[in-house]
């Protein structure tokens, strides 16, 4: 195992180190090889005297290992920019531990002016960049913070299934045939919903997962087929208790992580949709001040949204958000009364939070009484067998003493593309797939063989393309 990383060198001026990296760069001085050394935690300079000849045979990206002694640079040739800029290591020796073939990428430079598709395929290397390594670390810090402060507030930290059933969530499901029940198939959860709500009636009562969701929707914009949520769920809890978690959880995450940012205003403002749409035409208003300061932090909750939207493809009602969501009447004649009257202007127990013009989180209070529920879904237009169908768990479940619950979810992609100050969600995700959802760095979706089909009980309708 490694001994020292390339940051060590900072606390052991004068003493000779065993250090292992890439190079990152190389000047040739003639006599002397100067080349940047670099791992995860940095850089370092590294002198090679004429004695080592090897130093001459070193190229972009070989991976190295030496002993040297660390040592302080002359004033004059301090750099600044680098945090161990004051040091360098004089080395003793040198060994190759494995070579590297020309780059097809540059990785000194910040990466955003190559062509996207050729980074992910050499993701291995993208990743080597300065840039793109500070974003892996952050977002291990920020989950494992994320994870701390989820338990210091006594939540449980459950996985839920991934090969699981349709739940709702507005978008297509992806689909994994079942070998074992011909014609029968597993849908990804596009949330882990139905489960979290279930564990609310197995007694869980506070419920976290850093979950994967799986939406298959058409390219649209900066998203991805599969993406990360903070998935919390409560039992009895108000709205404000929900919406008070997540505020302390990211008030306490910039301060921690980012102190230099500024969150506009505390407590983040709690807005209703209505007015919202009336004064931004929009339920994501970017809300900073100063648009050009990418260190301005605006978060606000959008609350009151509408329980109903018309889907006009499918010349139905859906939920904004989504069925489980309880729409604000006294009771199920009072919801019929209100459906029958106008569904549009039926408000929910649902909010999302915004962060600089983007959606990074929402969620609901949850209908919990069986027929009330039941009503809803028959309002989205199901016919009482597919509700059987589709939600004969919940309802069945929710029959044997269920808590009051409620929970949001929070899209940290998103909430790390923002405050990195990166332009998209892919900067923040170790191997994203472009936005037709193809993966060039594995080249999937790809073929599989007939055999494969065949096991599945699957004949493939080609067209020709
Ligand atoms: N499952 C919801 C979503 O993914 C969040 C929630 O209602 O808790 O948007």
């Amino acid at each position: 195992m490694k001994k020292y990383n390339v940051i060590d060198v900072l606390s052991n001026e004068g003493k000779e180190l065993e250090l292992i990296g890439w190079v990152d760069s190389r000047r040739d001085h003639g006599k002397l090889v100067f080349i940047d050394l670099r791992d995860r935690t940095g850089i370092v300079q590294i002198v090679f005297g004429p004695e080592i000849l090897e130093a001459k045979n070193l190229r972009l990206e070989y991976l190295i290992k030496l002993n040297g002694l660390v040592k302080k640079r002359p004033a004059n040739l301090v750099n600044p920019k680098i945090k161990t800029g004051e040091l360098e290591i004089e080395a003793k020796n040198l060994e190759i531990i494995s070579k590297s073939h020309e780059l097809p990428i540059p990785l000194d430079t910040s990466g955003y002016e190559i062509n996207e598709e050729i980074r992910m395929k050499y993701r291995y290397l993208d990743l080597r960049r300065s840039r793109m390594t500070q974003n892996v670390l952050i977002r291990s810090k920020i989950i494992k913070f994320i994870r701390d402060f989820m338990h210091s507030r006594d939540f449980v930290e459950v996985e839920t299934p991934i090969l699981s059933k349709s739940t709702p969530e507005g978008a297509r499901d992806y689909l994994v045939p079942s070998r074992i029940f011909p014609g029968n198939f597993y849908a990804l959860p596009q949330s882990p919903q139905q489960y979290k709500q279930l564990l609310m009636v197995a007694g869980i009562e506070k419920y976290f997962q850093i979950a994967k969701c799986f939406r298959d929707e058409d390219t649209r914009g900066d998203r991805q087929p599969e993406f990360t949520q903070l998935d919390i769920e409560m039992s009895f809890v108000s709205e404000d208790d929900v919406l008070n978690l997540i505020e302390e959880l990211y008030i306490e995450l910039v301060k921690t992580f980012y102190p230099h940012k500024k969150i506009q205003k505390i407590p983040f403002p709690r807005l209703n949709y209505h007015d919202v749409m009336e004064k931004y035409n929009s339920d994501k208003p970017d809300l900073r001040e100063d648009k050009n300061n990418p260190d301005e932090l605006a978060f606000a909750f959008i609350v009151n949204f509408p329980m109903f939207e018309w889907k006009e493809t499918e010349k139905r009602w859906d939920a904004v958000h989504h069925p489980f969501t309880k729409p604000q009447v006294r009771d199920v004649q009072d919801f019929w009364n209100q459906f029958n009257s106008d569904p549009s202007k039926m408000l929910a127990h649902q909010y999302d939070l915004v962060l600089n013009g983007y959606e990074v989180g929402g969620g609901s209070i949850r209908t919990t009484d069986p027929e009330l529920l039941e009503a809803i879904f028959k309002a989205m237009g199901n016919d009482p067998k597919e509700i059987k169908v589709k939600f004969n768990q919940i309802l069945e479940a929710f029959r044997y003493g269920v808590p009051p619950h409620g929970g949001i979810a929070s899209g940290l992609d998103r909430v790390l593309a923002i405050l990195q100050n990166e332009p998209n969600i892919r900067e923040v995700i170790v191997f994203p797939k472009t936005g037709e959802g193809y993966d060039p760095l594995m080249d999937s979706p790809s073929e599989v063989s007939e055999e494969q089909l065949k096991e599945l009980h699957i004949k493939v309708d080609k067209k020709d393309k």
